[in-house]
């Protein structure tokens, strides 16, 4: 394995940012930009705002590890393949190191960063003990069966031993990776508290895979009743019908909202007196019965319907200059990471709409993965009610901090959240370094 540190790179660039890795799976990039180009613009706007001394925020910029490594896969055929892997571990200031494992053909390092360090702010900006990281394995895993998948992940745990552990880094779930993933790699670093989003058979948390859904619903009340008007009286259109749009619609359903589109890939179903969204639902997650409403619509009309409420669930970048215009609703909440594009952002920050950024509106996910971290370590396991208590806490605590930022600053709740999250980690380094 090799470990570099920020001290090792002697160039003006932290890392190298390929062009060839500046789409990521989750779309969070503008175009012409990278993905690592975008997580620094958005930290050194942030950083024009707080009160950062220049040495610490030449050190934000940079991650404090990147891990390299290569190892052999053996396939079934009796083959062998060396794979690359990489975990970037962007700050450790206010917990271990925290973030997923994806196996995709196009991870590499410079993405890696950019990921890493929006989960420090995302950590940061709901307060859960962690820092940030990200990594994975440069692998098609559609070419990969069950068996060779998890030797695959046996030896990714055996490369990166001396990087992660229950107090240094936790790994979770990501593109290309799942819950049994994270068995696996639990079981074989040896520890259950090294990985998140595992089985609930092997030490998961209940509530766990709807606990995004959740928070991005908690964001849209909160953010629609700060406009003065009660739930009951809102219509909501959601863009993805996910593991995050679907429970997010349902539960935006169940307390009072009038769901009135949904969508998956094929595009919307619509009914303008709400949908059933029991109806709405295939036996295909992630996917709709499109006879479920009174018409369907497109996607991107979806995106522009009357609704109060626009909560893009699915992939990155669909809010952009051309549709932002169009966009009817009042707030805007980010299901998704990085739907809105630079570009739209501003348009809608002219417009007054108000976006809650998904480091604060998905952060549902890494909260429940704090709280299995918790179970797993004290050996005990929290009611699904537990769950919700304290993840609902959390997540409000979260947006009336973001809310209350955003108007003492005069800033909109995407910025807000970013200083928040910048100060918290800049004021953990300088405790760290006034510890005796
Ligand atoms: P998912 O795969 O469960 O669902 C994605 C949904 O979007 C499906 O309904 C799919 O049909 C639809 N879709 C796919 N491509 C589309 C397109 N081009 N246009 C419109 N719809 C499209 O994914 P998910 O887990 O719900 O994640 C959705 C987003 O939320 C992603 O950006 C993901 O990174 C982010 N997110 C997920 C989690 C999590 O734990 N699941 C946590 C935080 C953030």
């Amino acid at each position: 394995m090799s470990t570099r540190h920020p001290s090792d790179r002697t160039d003006s660039s932290p890392i190298d940012s390929s062009p060839a890795e500046a789409e990521t799976e989750d779309g969070s990039v503008p175009a012409g930009e990278t993905p690592v180009e975008t997580a620094r613009r958005q930290l050194d706007a942030a950083l024009d705002r707080a009160d950062v001394e220049p040495a610490l925020a030449d050190r934000l910029r940079r991650p404090d590890h990147v891990h390299r490594v290569s190892f052999p896969v053996h396939r079934d055929d009796g083959t062998r393949e060396t794979v690359v892997g990489y975990r970037v571990q962007h700050d450790d200031s206010r917990g271990p190191y925290k973030g997923g494992v994806r196996y995709h053909p196009g991870v590499g390092e410079s993405e890696c960063l950019a990921l890493a360090m929006w989960m420090t702010w995302k950590c940061a900006v709901v307060d859960v003990p962690f820092g940030g990281a990200k990594g994975g394995v440069v692998v098609d895993p559609s070419t990969l069966n069950r068996a060779e998948h998890e030797r695959l992940t046996y030896g990714l745990a055996a490369a990166l031993s001396g990087a992660v552990g229950p107090q240094r880094d936790v790994v979770a779930p990501d593109v290309g990776t799942d819950a049994s993933t994270m068995r696996a790699f639990a079981d074989a670093a040896g520890d259950p508290a090294v990985a998140t989003g595992k089985p609930l058979s092997a030490g998961g948390c209940r509530g766990r895979e709807a606990a995004p859904g959740r928070s991005v619903a908690l964001a849209a009340r909160y953010a629609w009743e700060s406009t003065g008007a009660p739930l009951d009286a809102a219509t909501v259109a959601v863009q993805g019908f996910g593991s995050v749009g679907a429970n997010a619609a349902r539960l935006l359903d169940e307390w009072g909202a009038s769901v009135v589109a949904v969508s998956d890939v094929d595009g919307a179903v619509y009914d303008p007196s709400g949908l059933d969204l029991g109806r709405a639902a295939s036996d295909v997650p992630g996917r709709l019965d499109h006879d479920a409403g009174v018409g369907t619509l497109t996607n991107e009309h979806l995106l522009g319907l009357g609704v109060d409420v626009l909560v893009p669930a699915a992939v990155g970048g669909v809010l952009t200059a051309d549709n932002a215009p169009g966009v009817r609703a009042d707030v805007v909440v980010e299901g998704a990471n990085g739907p809105t594009t630079t570009a739209a952002d501003a348009v809608f920050e002219e417009r007054g709409v108000t976006v809650v950024p998904d480091i604060v509106a998905n952060a549902g996910g890494v909260t429940a993965s704090y709280f299995e971290w918790v179970q797993t370590r004290r050996a005990t396991r929290w009611s699904r009610e537990r769950v919700h208590a304290e993840l609902d806490d959390r997540i409000e605590r979260a947006l009336e901090t973001v809310a209350s930022t955003a108007a003492r600053r005069d800033v909109t709740w995407r910025q807000a959240a970013y200083l928040l999250a910048v100060e918290r980690v800049a004021a953990a380094h300088r405790r760290r370094k006034a510890a005796p």
